[in-house]
Protein backbone atom coordinates (compact mmCIF):
# COMPACT_ATOMS: atom_id res chain seq x y z
CA UNK A 1 0.00 0.00 0.00
CA UNK A 2 3.21 2.61 -0.24
CA UNK A 3 2.57 5.92 -1.74
CA UNK A 4 -1.63 5.17 -1.40
CA UNK A 5 -3.12 8.29 0.66
CA UNK A 6 -5.00 6.83 3.54
CA UNK A 7 -7.68 8.38 2.31
CA UNK A 8 -8.15 6.45 -0.49
CA UNK A 9 -6.79 3.19 1.49
CA UNK A 10 -9.86 3.89 3.27
CA UNK A 11 -12.38 4.06 0.84
CA UNK A 12 -11.08 0.62 -0.80
CA UNK A 13 -11.42 -0.87 2.35
CA UNK A 14 -15.02 0.23 2.80
CA UNK A 15 -16.14 -0.83 -0.87
CA UNK A 16 -14.60 -3.95 0.27
CA UNK A 17 -16.40 -4.21 3.00
CA UNK A 18 -19.78 -3.57 1.68
CA UNK A 19 -19.55 -6.08 -1.14
CA UNK A 20 -21.16 -9.53 -0.39
CA UNK A 21 -18.98 -11.44 1.67
CA UNK A 22 -18.37 -14.78 -0.46
CA UNK A 23 -19.17 -17.70 1.55
CA UNK A 24 -16.09 -19.85 2.50
CA UNK A 25 -14.94 -23.01 3.11
CA UNK A 26 -12.14 -22.51 4.99
CA UNK A 27 -11.51 -23.99 8.92
CA UNK A 28 -9.41 -23.93 11.42
CA UNK A 29 -8.30 -26.47 14.20
CA UNK A 30 -9.61 -24.85 17.90
CA UNK A 31 -8.73 -26.96 21.20
CA UNK A 32 -12.54 -27.46 22.10
CA UNK A 33 -11.88 -26.30 25.44
CA UNK A 34 -11.55 -22.96 23.74
CA UNK A 35 -15.71 -23.38 23.25
CA UNK A 36 -16.21 -23.63 27.24
CA UNK A 37 -13.86 -20.77 27.45
CA UNK A 38 -15.33 -18.14 24.93
CA UNK A 39 -18.87 -19.13 26.37
CA UNK A 40 -17.73 -17.98 29.91
CA UNK A 41 -15.68 -15.10 28.59
CA UNK A 42 -19.03 -13.89 26.36
CA UNK A 43 -21.27 -14.64 29.69
CA UNK A 44 -18.85 -11.95 32.17
CA UNK A 45 -18.18 -9.55 28.85
CA UNK A 46 -21.70 -9.33 27.69
CA UNK A 47 -24.36 -11.02 30.05
CA UNK A 48 -26.04 -14.63 30.03
CA UNK A 49 -28.48 -13.59 27.60
CA UNK A 50 -26.41 -11.86 24.97
CA UNK A 51 -23.83 -14.68 25.32
CA UNK A 52 -26.33 -17.02 24.02
CA UNK A 53 -27.27 -15.70 21.67
CA UNK A 54 -23.80 -14.48 19.91
CA UNK A 55 -22.82 -17.80 20.31
CA UNK A 56 -25.84 -19.24 18.57
CA UNK A 57 -25.57 -16.60 15.84
CA UNK A 58 -22.48 -17.58 15.42
CA UNK A 59 -23.11 -21.20 14.82
CA UNK A 60 -26.14 -20.02 12.73
CA UNK A 61 -23.51 -18.48 10.02
CA UNK A 62 -21.65 -21.61 10.21
CA UNK A 63 -24.24 -24.00 9.56
CA UNK A 64 -24.07 -22.28 5.61
CA UNK A 65 -20.45 -23.87 5.04
CA UNK A 66 -21.89 -27.00 6.61
CA UNK A 67 -24.79 -27.41 4.54
CA UNK A 68 -22.07 -26.82 1.71
CA UNK A 69 -20.01 -29.22 2.73
CA UNK A 70 -22.34 -31.62 2.96
CA UNK A 71 -23.14 -31.11 -0.34
CA UNK A 72 -20.20 -31.50 -1.89
CA UNK A 73 -19.70 -34.89 0.42
CA UNK A 74 -23.32 -36.39 -0.95
CA UNK A 75 -22.50 -34.82 -4.75
CA UNK A 76 -26.27 -34.29 -5.21
CA UNK A 77 -28.94 -32.11 -3.35
CA UNK A 78 -29.13 -32.88 0.31
CA UNK A 79 -33.13 -33.21 -0.44
CA UNK A 80 -32.92 -35.81 -3.02
CA UNK A 81 -30.72 -37.94 -0.22
CA UNK A 82 -32.63 -40.70 1.74
CA UNK A 83 -33.34 -39.59 5.46
CA UNK A 84 -31.23 -42.18 6.72
CA UNK A 85 -28.24 -41.61 4.67
CA UNK A 86 -28.53 -37.98 4.90
CA UNK A 87 -28.08 -38.36 8.54
CA UNK A 88 -24.77 -40.79 8.12
CA UNK A 89 -23.20 -37.96 6.38
CA UNK A 90 -24.23 -35.45 8.72
CA UNK A 91 -23.17 -37.49 11.24
CA UNK A 92 -19.49 -38.12 9.72
CA UNK A 93 -19.55 -35.03 8.25
CA UNK A 94 -19.20 -33.06 12.12
CA UNK A 95 -17.32 -36.57 13.75
CA UNK A 96 -14.63 -36.19 11.60
CA UNK A 97 -14.14 -32.50 12.25
CA UNK A 98 -13.91 -32.87 15.66
CA UNK A 99 -17.46 -32.45 16.71
CA UNK A 100 -17.88 -35.76 17.97
CA UNK A 101 -20.60 -38.69 17.46
CA UNK A 102 -24.24 -37.41 16.91
CA UNK A 103 -26.82 -40.42 16.31
CA UNK A 104 -30.26 -39.09 15.11
CA UNK A 105 -33.16 -40.71 16.95
CA UNK A 106 -37.31 -40.06 15.81
CA UNK A 107 -39.25 -38.39 18.56
CA UNK A 108 -43.01 -39.45 17.81
CA UNK A 109 -44.97 -37.55 17.01
CA UNK A 110 -43.63 -34.06 16.45
CA UNK A 111 -39.79 -34.28 17.29
CA UNK A 112 -36.34 -35.02 15.96
CA UNK A 113 -33.95 -35.81 18.24
CA UNK A 114 -29.81 -35.04 17.75
CA UNK A 115 -28.13 -36.89 20.72
CA UNK A 116 -24.29 -37.37 21.50
CA UNK A 117 -21.81 -38.46 24.45
CA UNK A 118 -19.09 -36.86 23.62
CA UNK A 119 -19.75 -33.40 21.98
CA UNK A 120 -16.81 -30.59 21.84
CA UNK A 121 -19.11 -27.77 22.84
CA UNK A 122 -19.24 -29.57 25.98
CA UNK A 123 -15.96 -30.25 26.78
CA UNK A 124 -14.07 -29.51 29.98
CA UNK A 125 -16.97 -28.17 32.14
CA UNK A 126 -20.04 -29.73 33.77
CA UNK A 127 -20.60 -26.37 35.67
CA UNK A 128 -23.77 -25.15 33.48
CA UNK A 129 -27.21 -24.95 35.18
CA UNK A 130 -28.49 -25.49 31.97
CA UNK A 131 -27.73 -26.78 28.54
CA UNK A 132 -25.34 -24.78 27.00
CA UNK A 133 -24.70 -25.72 23.66
CA UNK A 134 -25.77 -22.45 21.57
CA UNK A 135 -23.24 -22.39 18.65
CA UNK A 136 -24.36 -26.03 17.61
CA UNK A 137 -28.20 -25.42 18.20
CA UNK A 138 -27.44 -22.20 15.82
CA UNK A 139 -25.88 -24.61 13.44
CA UNK A 140 -28.37 -27.31 13.66
CA UNK A 141 -30.83 -24.81 13.26
CA UNK A 142 -29.29 -23.25 9.82
CA UNK A 143 -28.84 -26.72 8.60
CA UNK A 144 -31.64 -28.33 8.96
CA UNK A 145 -33.64 -25.67 8.00
CA UNK A 146 -32.14 -25.76 5.23
CA UNK A 147 -32.69 -28.90 4.06
CA UNK A 148 -36.36 -28.83 5.47
CA UNK A 149 -36.91 -25.76 3.17
CA UNK A 150 -38.05 -23.73 5.95
CA UNK A 151 -37.73 -22.54 10.07
CA UNK A 152 -36.53 -25.62 12.01
CA UNK A 153 -36.53 -24.00 16.10
CA UNK A 154 -33.71 -26.65 18.26
CA UNK A 155 -33.89 -26.57 21.35
CA UNK A 156 -30.95 -28.50 23.49
CA UNK A 157 -32.64 -30.59 26.49
CA UNK A 158 -29.89 -31.97 28.10
CA UNK A 159 -26.36 -31.11 27.75
CA UNK A 160 -23.09 -32.75 29.21
CA UNK A 161 -22.20 -29.13 30.40
CA UNK A 162 -24.61 -29.18 33.39
CA UNK A 163 -23.66 -32.85 34.16
CA UNK A 164 -26.11 -34.59 31.87
CA UNK A 165 -24.75 -38.07 30.64
CA UNK A 166 -25.51 -36.65 26.85
CA UNK A 167 -25.86 -33.27 25.17
CA UNK A 168 -29.62 -33.98 23.20
CA UNK A 169 -30.98 -31.37 20.53
CA UNK A 170 -34.79 -31.44 19.91
CA UNK A 171 -35.91 -30.24 16.50
CA UNK A 172 -38.86 -29.32 14.87
CA UNK A 173 -41.15 -26.77 14.13
CA UNK A 174 -41.20 -23.46 15.87
CA UNK A 175 -44.99 -24.40 17.59
CA UNK A 176 -43.58 -27.69 18.72
CA UNK A 177 -40.52 -26.53 20.22
CA UNK A 178 -41.98 -23.76 21.43
CA UNK A 179 -44.57 -26.17 23.60
CA UNK A 180 -41.95 -28.50 24.19
CA UNK A 181 -40.12 -25.71 25.94
CA UNK A 182 -43.01 -24.74 27.95
CA UNK A 183 -44.27 -28.15 28.96
CA UNK A 184 -40.24 -28.45 29.90
CA UNK A 185 -40.31 -25.34 32.08
CA UNK A 186 -43.33 -26.99 34.05
CA UNK A 187 -41.23 -30.05 35.25
CA UNK A 188 -42.56 -32.36 32.58
CA UNK A 189 -39.70 -34.79 31.92
CA UNK A 190 -38.16 -34.59 28.14
CA UNK A 191 -40.21 -38.01 27.17
CA UNK A 192 -43.18 -37.13 28.09
CA UNK A 193 -43.87 -33.60 27.01
CA UNK A 194 -42.39 -34.35 23.67
CA UNK A 195 -45.27 -37.68 23.18
CA UNK A 196 -47.64 -35.65 24.65
CA UNK A 197 -46.94 -33.05 21.22
ZN1 LIG B 1 -24.51 -29.65 25.29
Amino acid sequence: MAGVPFRSALALRTRNDMSPMPRSRREVLVPAQALAALRRGLRVEAGPLAAAHALHAAGYAAGDSIFDMLSDSAGRPLTELSARRFWNYVSELLSRRGWGSLEHRDVPPALGLMASSDWAEAEATTEETQPSCHFTMGLLANLLGRVAGGAVSVLEVRCRACGDAECCFAFGSEAAIHALYGRLLDGQPFEEAAGAL
